[in-house]
């Protein structure tokens, strides 16, 4: 969205609050894409001597993305502070720095840089999701995460209950022999 900053640049010095909602497009962050929901941009903004603003505070949002084990959805809670100057008649182009002309200023981009920068490092469908990585290399059809769910169903839970059996019953058979 554009933040109107007509009044803070009417009196430099003094601080407006931000209060603002912006929608961000997917992200393709190392070759996976990573949608997220509606932006909350919250904190201060206060214009300088010659134009330039100050824009301070905190994003929050929600990242969705697939579990890095399993592939399942997955989604992160991101809250990533900001803190940056916009500078009154910079080069839009110019990806170093943050630039606007007007009145307005467009927080697209910032909340798009904001928000990549709070991502985790891997999304996980769950907490637990991250304890068997070997296994899961193993056999990448097999993803614990799920299978706990429904415990009878796991394959080691099963195999391991056949070699019990079986040492039970030899251990019957030498008994009796
Ligand atoms: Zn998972």
């Amino acid at each position: 969205m554009k933040l109107d900053v007509s009044r803070a640049l009417k009196t430099p010095g003094e601080s407006y609050p931000l209060d603002a909602e912006q929608a961000i497009a997917p992200q393709d962050v190392l070759g996976e894409t990573v949608t997220f929901d509606p932006a909350k941009l919250r904190g201060s903004y206060m214009a300088l001597e010659g134009g330039n603003v100050a824009i301070r505070g905190t994003l929050t949002t929600i990242a969705h993305a697939r579990c890095a084990n399993c592939l399942a959805p997955a989604h992160a809670d991101v809250s990533e502070p900001f803190e940056e100057l916009f500078r009154l008649g910079g080069d839009p182009e110019d990806s170093e720095i943050f630039a606007y002309t007007g009145q307005e200023i467009d927080l697209e981009r910032l909340a798009m840089s904001c928000a990549v920068l709070g991502l985790p490092m891997r999304f996980l469908c769950r907490e637990n999701c991250s304890e068997s990585p070997a296994f899961r290399d193993a056999d990448v059809d097999v993803c614990l995460c799920q299978e706990e769910e429904l415990p009878g169903q796991r394959p080691f839970a099963a195999l391991k209950q056949l070699l019990a059996q079986q040492a039970g019953g030899s251990a019957d058979q030498s008994d009796k022999g």
